[in-house]
């Protein structure tokens, strides 16, 4: 069973996101980029397949500028076995993304798609559902829990209040979320390994993608700064404070 996984290039969690002056979007210049910690979880549930003997390959697939092939390479690292770079230096919008990876999805003959449940850029939630509708194929969205037997996956997905456990066919796209895995760290010897696992380059034209944006973005701002707190000298002064000021008791 052959597994796609794609991986995002962001900015790294870790990092404090700064506006860019005039509001166009967020600053990246110099800014330390890293992959999407959902796809790391894609990785690490497609690796855990191939040793558990499900899945007999595994394809990383980043869209985006030369320096995804880090991102890619990290992927490899962890246990894929080849990538597919779809190089350009224009912002993919998720549609974009759904249709190259449709095509890629269908050249390869991938049985299942892993993808995480949002990228932490543009928090769009929307890739894995286009994915698998422009696809025509079942969709396991928010898994915190895959099974795959006969044919079919066994999914335990995060909803509101609970989980939820659904059966799907195969061939499938699922997204994942935070609770399904703890990602491994890439050893250094897998590292120099993955160095020598091949990875194809292409642009979005080669699948015949038209990636012209569609949104325009009006504005971007900061959140609002907190004001900061008061420390209390004494419980009595705590509920003093609560019953007088914030009047909630
Ligand atoms: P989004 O719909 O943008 O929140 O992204 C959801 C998921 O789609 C991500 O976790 C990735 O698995 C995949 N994805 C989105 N953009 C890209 C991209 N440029 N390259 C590869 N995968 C992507």
């Amino acid at each position: 069973m052959k597994v796609l996984v794609p991986v995002k290039r962001v900015i790294d969690y870790n990092v404090k996101a700064r506006v860019k002056a005039d509001g166009s979007g967020v600053d990246l210049a110099n800014v330390k980029m890293s992959m999407n910690p959902f796809d790391e979880i894609s990785v690490e549930q497609a690796v855990r397949m191939k040793e558990a003997g499900t899945a007999t390959e595994i394809v990383i697939v980043s869209i985006g500028p030369a320096a995804a092939q880090e991102t890619i390479r990290t992927a490899l690292a962890m246990g894929g076995d080849r990538g597919i770079l779809v190089k350009t230096d224009q912002t993919v919008e998720p549609i974009g993304v759904a249709k190259i990876l449709k095509a890629i999805t269908e050249q390869e003959n991938a049985d299942i798609v892993i993808l995480g449940k949002q990228a932490i850029d543009d928090d769009s939630n929307q890739t894995g559902q286009m994915l698998a509708a422009l696809l025509g194929r079942s969709q396991a969205t928010f898994a915190s829990e895959v099974k795959i037997e006969g044919g079919k996956a066994e999914v335990t997905r995060e909803v509101d209040g609970g989980l939820q456990t659904i059966r799907v066919n195969l061939p499938t796209v699922i997204t994942v979320d935070l609770r399904l895995n703890e990602p491994r760290y890439a050893s250094l010897p897998n590292i120099m390994k993955a160095r020598k696992k091949p990875i194809d380059e292409k642009t979005p034209a080669d699948y015949g993608v038209d990636i012209t944006p569609r949104l325009k973005v009006l504005k971007t701002t900061e959140p609002p700064t907190r004001k900061a707190g008061v420390k209390v000298e004494s419980v009595q002064d705590l509920v003093a404070k609560l019953r007088n000021e914030a009047g909630v008791i």
